[in-house]
């Protein structure tokens, strides 16, 4: 009888259980839903990379890139990452940005170091691309100083940390090494016309003064080097306010506000797309050759073919005007490649309307950018063809 009651209550109870966890999950529906939205929203957020090569630790080389957040080096770094390297990126942050390679961070192969090349970098690496500098003209004239400084102390630092670890180094110099050139086309043979006392002179000088450092380093101290002279180079994240003539072109033309020619516009300039340089830098690393050579796009407009290309482009109104000529300005500029042509077996394939149109669709994506959260990531072709691709929620610009 006690055995019977006692079962009694207990299925009783049982069903009382049941009918509380029951109310207790319906009143909780909301909660439940919104943890599993939660849920959902942390998995979406965690980082997806695509998919890089795989090398074994006899291939894979561990790369330093100074300058490696800025527009050339993200680049290289995207390039490099795919190939599957470890990549080590140093830099201040001056002119670059983490945006344009936040992408990588937290991939194993990847590290990011805010790091001032003026002052010594201790660490293990196999190649050092030198990137580190300002480039465009207003900003390499915004702190002149400091731009003698990071090619000069910047560069003897990294060509010291070559020698200590026996890494190969690239310099990024530039097509600014031949000044006002009185040869057209520049062969890497001739010296160059530059004005050591005048607005340019801080980044012209010093970029030369790096390359004597790079020859001293390699004579006396059995260093390997490579020397990139890199003439005009246009693209998705160059950095908006830069001042360059490629970005203040497109942007002007987009806002329909007066596309700005200093001087009469007859001076000239060859224009090369990133990739095509990133090709350049990484055949020339990896090359025999060690004297200076010149990576660029010998396909060469006056200033003002190119404010009407543009604005043709984008389709604007906009008015072209005529503003005071900037000193020193060089007159003509066209690499000769035959040496890059010869020895790396390489040559610019991107024409410049394309490459024009791929800027233009950064740019314009850009400016649509309102508030922090907001991303204008710009990822390269090969990404198409990685798995991950289609789960990176903040694409805007695949290179088509
Ligand atoms: P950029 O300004 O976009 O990138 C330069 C990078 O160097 C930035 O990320 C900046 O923050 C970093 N940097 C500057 N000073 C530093 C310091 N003291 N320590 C650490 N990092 C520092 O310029 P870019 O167009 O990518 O140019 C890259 C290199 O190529 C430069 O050396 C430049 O002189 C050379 N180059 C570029 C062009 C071109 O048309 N883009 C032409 C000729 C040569
Ligand atoms: N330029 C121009 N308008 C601009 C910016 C540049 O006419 O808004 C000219 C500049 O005077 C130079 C050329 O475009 O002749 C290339 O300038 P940039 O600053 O891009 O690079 P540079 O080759 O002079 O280093």
């Amino acid at each position: 009888m006690i055995y019977k009651n006692y079962n009694d209550i207990l299925s009783i109870l049982i069903i009382f259980t049941f009918i509380n966890i029951v109310q207790i999950i319906n009143g909780h529906e909301d909660k439940i839903l919104a943890l599993e939205k939660r849920i959902q929203d942390l998995e979406a957020r965690q980082q997806q990379y695509p998919e890089v090569t795989f090398l074994t630790y006899k291939d894979r080389k561990r790369i330093l890139i100074t300058g490696g957040a800025g527009f050339v080096g993200s680049h290289l770094v995207d390039r490099l990452m795919l190939q599957g390297h470890e990549v080590i990126v140093a830099d201040n942050f001056f002119t670059g940005r983490k945006r344009n390679i936040e992408h990588w961070i937290g991939h194993e192969n990847f590290e990011l170091i805010n790091h001032d090349i003026v002052n010594p970098l201790f660490i293990e690496v196999d190649q050092i691309y030198h990137l580190a500098s300002p480039a465009s003209p207003p900003h390499y004239m915004y702190n002149p100083v400091k731009t003698i400084k990071v090619n000069s102390i910047g560069t003897i630092n990294m060509l010291g940390l070559a020698r200590r670890v026996r890494a190969r180094l690239l310099f990024a110099s530039t097509s600014e090494v031949y000044g006002d050139p009185e040869v057209h086309p520049q062969k890497e043979t001739y010296f160059g016309n530059v004005n050591p006392f005048g607005p340019r002179s801080c980044y012209d000088e010093s970029k030369r003064v790096a390359e004597a450092m790079c020859y001293a380093y390699a004579k006396q101290e059995g260093i390997s080097i490579r020397i990139a002279r890199i003439f005009n180079t246009y693209g998705p994240r160059m950095h908006m306010n830069d001042g360059r003539v490629v970005s203040n072109f497109i942007l002007q033309a987009l806002q329909n506000e007066p596309i700005t020619i200093y001087g009469n516009g007859k001076q000239t300039r060859s224009f090369q797309y990133v990739s095509d340089l990133v090709d350049g830098l990484i055949a020339l690393m990896n090359s025999n050759y060690s004297m200076p050579m010149n990576i660029g796009n010998p396909d060469e407009y006056t200033i003002e073919q190119f404010a009407f290309k543009i604005r043709d482009l984008v389709g604007s109104q906009a008015k072209v005007i005529y503003r005071d000529p900037v000193i020193d300005d060089p007159k003509q500029r066209r690499p000769d490649i035959t040496l890059a042509k010869s020895w790396l077996n390489w040559e610019p394939k991107v024409l410049l309307n394309d490459g024009l149109n791929k800027t233009i669709a950064y740019f314009r994506n850009e400016l649509l950018v309102k508030q922090h959260s907001e991303r204008n990531v710009f990822f390269p072709n090969e990404w198409l063809h990685s798995s991950n691709v289609n789960t990176m929620k903040t694409t805007k610009n695949i290179e088509l």
